[in-house]
């Protein structure tokens, strides 16, 4: 299983961050490895002083695929859920003015959470989905699906142009504005359409 990760999809994330608007998605992976199993506390890493929180609404892809078309994207999927990025702001910092890969600041060990599955015919619209992270209890961040330059389908096919998609693979969609850091003792929880899909503490 892999986790395939579109960055820089919300607007006013870019523009927290001092990012350029992308001509295209821009994708990175993760591997399976960085799944934070069920249950289990996340230790901020000690290469780090700056874990990053992002929230993220999740795709299950359900079938192999590749070079699927946008309009038949619908069919390789039928879970939606919701999860964190977690990343080394720091040392994706430096990787990113090195020009390297970001691969250790957002792949390490714990650093994708996925929370519960739904499926997809609970929604009325994909495209129209709220969803929030608090922490410690204060909303931090507040986003809709609607909000993405590019939707589910969208990334569907292009991701499947470049990396065949499997049964079990997770798409994370993009994080709205509102990152921000842990530390030690702090308390995340997540919500899809007023469902909390995840609770992570931080140690
Ligand atoms: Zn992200």
């Amino acid at each position: 299983m892999k986790i395939i990760c579109i960055g820089r999809n919300y607007v006013e994330h870019i523009e927290e961050l001092n990012n350029e608007r992308p001509k295209a998605p821009v994708i990175f992976i993760k591997p399976d490895s960085a799944v934070l199993p069920k249950e289990q506390d996340f230790y901020i890493p000690d290469f780090s002083n700056d874990i990053h929180y992002e929230v993220e609404v999740l795709v299950k892809i359900k079938k192999v695929g590749k070079h699927i078309a946008a309009k038949f994207a619908h069919k390789y999927y039928d879970e939606i859920g919701l999860g964190i990025d977690f990343t080394a702001r720091d040392l994706q910092s430096e990787l990113k003015g090195k020009g390297l890969p970001w691969e250790k600041a957002k792949g390490f060990d714990g650093a994708a959470v996925i929370g519960k599955w739904l499926p997809k015919e609970r929604f009325s619209d994909l495209g129209n989905l709220n969803f929030s992270l608090k922490k410690n209890d204060v909303t931090v961040q507040e986003g809709n699906t609607g909000a993405m330059l590019y939707g589910i389908d969208d990334i569907i096919a292009y991701v499947s142009q470049f990396f065949t998609l499997k049964k079990g693979d997770v798409l994370f969609t993009g994080t709205p504005k509102g990152v921000g850091r842990v530390v030690a003792n702090d308390y995340l929880s997540g919500s899809l359409e007023n469902e909390t899909l995840f609770t992570v503490n931080i140690k």
